[in-house]
């Protein structure tokens, strides 16, 4: 029998800290998962709240439109790479995945083509809904689980090729094998650009993601890039696809989009494909969530976006990598250590066996930080605000941990 793993009551949050109900405060490196970039408590963000929440808090998105979602939606189609005009709101990252593979199966039958397998790679990880969840790693995901009910796509070899590596030709094979034989069946190929997260937390080469975009446009596929876990700053650049000069047809962004305040997800696409899908049967893209464009999460998001874009952002991320190569690169000589990974600002220690996460978790806790390991992973991806001496805080607790 296994046990549930404790829980810690978390009473409020400000800057970079989370504080218990005993009073204790610890300092966060998980950026509520990928979210909180600007950090907790943030006054411009609660402000930008705080006013939409004295106009209006929601109102159904369908024949109406409002000013957060018109401003949001600007300032994403300005952030992003010009090809993609078109914006769907949708209410999470799982649900911006279903919206993007919806997006291409209706693109293709717009064509008069049926194509509605996707290939995609092992190791990903794009959510937790039945649409998502066929895309994630067929091992550690819960395929098992509901076998018989998912789909069955094509997986490729996760790319073994490390970001900063030499390119090794070969580690495109597996992909482009699977491309040639049923690119006639491929509706999209949809990847987690550089970063695989939540599948792994591997870094891989941007090499990779060039052929990848060269073989799709060689056969017509279309590209969804899932860059909810890698948008908005997170790997040092703007959006991940930038490490490749790539553009793709359809982009996922959730997770930070929002500053970590409330959830919202946003799906890109360019107006060709737009275009055709309006062309189609169903005359529009078929997907209508109650809460689309919810305004208070469409105006804290565009709060975060202009805190972004406001700021030499890259500087905190490039300080924040340059940090974590000094203080977690010398633990890759551990015994226990199989591998350390950085970029940007996030930092990757992955051990030889599973870790002890109620332990672990207890010893990090006691440190007075939040990390949160899983698997064999001990990882950081703290906001973008943390200073110096508190990003130290949160290595030392990872080396310490190790004894
Ligand atoms: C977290 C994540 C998702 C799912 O987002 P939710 O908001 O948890 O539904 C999808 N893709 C990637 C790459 C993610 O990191």
């Amino acid at each position: 029998m296994t046990h549930p793993l404790p829980t810690y009551p978390v009473v409020s949050a400000a800057g970079v800290e989370l504080v218990l109900s005993d009073g204790r405060k610890l300092i966060d490196g998980m950026s509520s998962w990928w979210a909180a970039i600007h950090g907790y408590h943030h006054p411009v963000l609660n402000q930008a709240v705080k006013s939409q929440l004295d106009k209006m808090s929601h109102v159904m998105f369908g024949g109406i439109t409002h000013p957060p979602a018109v401003e949001l939606c600007k300032q994403l189609v300005a952030m992003t790479p010009a090809p993609l005009e078109c914006v769907f709101l949708a209410d999470s990252g799982s649900a911006a995945v279903e919206v993007a593979l919806k997006m291409a199966l209706q693109y293709w039958q717009a064509k008069g083509e049926t194509r509605q397998r996707f290939l995609t790679l092992r190791h990903g990880y794009h959510g937790d809904t039945f649409g998502a969840m066929s895309v994630c790693d067929p091992d550690n995901s819960m395929h098992n689980l509901y076998k018989g009910y998912l789909p069955n796509h094509l997986f490729a070899d996760a790319p073994q090729c490390q970001f900063g590596d030499e390119w090794q030709p070969e580690d495109i094979d597996s992909f482009k094998r699977l491309l040639l034989q049923y690119h006639a069946e491929i509706a999209a190929v949809v990847l987690e650009p550089i970063v695989q997260g939540a599948g792994g937390m591997r870094i891989y080469h941007p090499e990779y993601l060039r052929q990848v975009r060269r073989l799709c446009d060689e056969y017509q596929i279309l590209l969804i890039a899932d860059e909810i876990a890698t948008g908005f700053g997170r790997t040092g650049k703007l959006f991940a696809c930038e490490h490749a000069q790539i553009e793709p047809d359809i982009l996922c962004l959730g997770k930070a989009l929002t500053g970590g305040y409330m959830t919202l997800s946003a799906t890109l696409t360019t107006r060709h494909v737009a275009e055709i899908i309006s062309q189609g049967e169903a005359g529009c893209f078929m997907h209508g969530p109650t809460f689309m464009g919810n305004p208070l999460a469409c105006a804290v998001a565009s709060a975060s976006l202009k805190l972004l874009s406001d700021s030499p952002w890259q500087q905190p991320i490039q300080s924040i990598e340059a940090q974590l190569k000094a203080e977690l690169r010398p633990l890759k000589s551990h015994h226990a250590v199989a591998d350390v990974r950085i970029l940007g600002a996030i930092g990757v220690v992955e051990m030889k066996r599973p870790v002890d996460v109620a332990s672990l978790q207890r010893h990090f806790v006691q440190q007075g930080v939040w990390i949160r390991p899983f698997g064999r992973l001990i990882y950081l991806m703290p906001p973008y605000i943390i200073q110096p001496e508190q990003l130290s805080k949160l290595t030392h607790a990872i080396a310490d941990s190790m004894g």
